[in-house]
């Protein structure tokens, strides 16, 4: 068998560093956190940029707030009928 490629990844640039994505400074592919600023860095992106990786609890604490928000509209707006 002959494994397919995808055409989305037809265009992969290699990078010998990433940069922060917060301070730029240089940093090896495989670091895990900024040299100078210490945040915690992800894998080079297609800009040789590394990525943030996802704030799950942010996500989760923004994504709750709208969710209370929507429903506290819907709420005030439906016990304003006559
Ligand atoms: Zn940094």
């Amino acid at each position: 068998m002959v494994s397919r490629a995808s055409k989305s990844d037809g265009q992969k640039i290699e990078y010998a560093t990433k940069k922060c994505p917060d301070c730029y400074v240089h940093l090896p592919l495989n670091a895990k956190e900024c040299q100078a600023c210490k945040i915690k860095v992800g894998d080079v992106d297609k800009l040789g940029f590394a990525k943030k990786p996802a704030d799950w609890k942010g996500y989760l604490a923004a994504t709750i707030s709208i969710v209370i928000f929507v429903v506290f509209m819907w709420w005030a707006f439906f016990r304003e009928q006559p």
